[in-house]
């Protein structure tokens, strides 16, 4: 099996994004917490989605995802 081709930003982009309607989400790594994730707070000021540096969690707002 060839895992050369896949990049770290197509693995995140398999994971549906969550919708987030303020300008700041805090990320706690709750899918596992045994790696010792801080509290991450996620900016969302401009209207790209933006990932946790540390989980990879793919945050958007609602209308950068086509919806509201
Ligand atoms: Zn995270």
């Amino acid at each position: 099996m060839d895992t050369s081709k896949r990049s770290p930003m197509k693995l995140i982009n398999e994971v549906p994004p969550i919708k987030v309607d303020g300008r700041i989400i805090a990320c706690e790594g709750d899918n596992n917490p045994a790696l010792g994730h801080p509290i991450e707070f996620i900016c969302l000021d401009k209207e790209d989605p933006a990932v946790c540096k540390y989980c990879g969690l793919l945050c958007a707002r609602p209308s950068s995802l086509g919806v509201g």
